[in-house]
């Protein structure tokens, strides 16, 4: 299914009620407020079968011929939403800094439903560049619609900027002004336009280095719970927005790795 039909209201941060301090521009973004969106139409059978049961798929009394359907099977999961906000320097105290390749005026910030890998529905939150955060949370909601599990999605800005520290907390994230992984040229995380998804599932592997180290449990792709396939609903909503996947790379694996430039 896709999140084709939402009626996004913006809703702006209070920034008046933000201390200039990098500690209080995070809870600035902690504290945003969630839009009531429209949603789309129920998932079809196909969707919902995919889905890890979750605490809101115990339909144990729905008939069995109803089962599938996403209206019987989560009765309780809550509709999708996305509120797409700005965001400013002091809201990116660590994965900001001037001279990186765009500015926090081109840069926003996309809260999210999502289900995580116990099959709970959580908030996340992403930093995109503004011209792909709409697409970005369709794919977060085509993601929803699949139940396809995020762990945790918070700005690396909550891990001090720490790629590594974001990988191991198994954080789903997207903008961070850095350098490429073994290299010295900006990332296409430093201009907000790719996503890392799940990284411990969906590790970078290149010869024997595997980041994050936890993701050595997951160098065998096979199919789990948040782990992204060739062809699965991840890469199919990824690319219908135009984003190449690290997997299909040749010289190396990045399986979190989605991004608009194919880099
Ligand atoms: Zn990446």
């Amino acid at each position: 299914m896709r999140a084709r039909h939402l009626d996004y209201r913006a809703v702006m941060d209070d920034r008046s009620r933000s201390a200039p301090t990098a500690l209080a521009g995070l809870a600035g973004l902690a504290g945003l407020s969630l839009l009531a969106l429209t949603a789309c139409a129920p998932a079809g059978a196909a969707d919902a079968a995919a889905v890890p049961a979750g605490p809101a798929a115990a339909a144990q009394d729905a008939p069995a011929v109803e089962r599938g359907a996403r209206s019987a099977a989560d009765p309780q999961l809550p509709t999708y939403t996305a509120a797409i906000t700005p965001v400013g320097a002091a809201d990116l105290p660590a994965s900001w800094r001037p001279g990186c390749p765009v500015g926090p005026q081109q840069l926003r910030l996309v809260t999210f439903t999502h289900v995580d890998l116990a099959g709970r529905v959580a908030t996340g939150r992403l930093v995109v560049r503004e011209d792909v955060a709409q697409p970005v949370a369709d794919v977060l909601g085509d993601l929803y619609a699949a139940r396809f599990p995020i762990a945790q999605a918070q700005p690396v800005d909550v891990f001090g900027g720490s790629d590594d520290a974001s990988m191991a907390a198994n954080n789903t994230s997207a903008f961070n002004c850095r350098q490429v992984t073994g290299g010295t040229r900006f990332s296409e995380h430093s201009y907000g336009t790719a996503v890392d998804l799940n990284p411990v599932q969906n590790p970078y592997v290149r010869g024997t280095t595997v980041l994050p180290e936890a993701g050595r449990a997951f160098v065998q792709r096979t199919p789990a719970p948040g782990v992204v396939l060739a062809g699965d609903a991840a890469v199919r909503a990824f690319a219908e927005r135009g984003f190449s996947w690290g997997g299909d790379w040749s010289s190396l694996k990045d399986y979190q790795h989605f991004s608009l430039s194919g880099d």
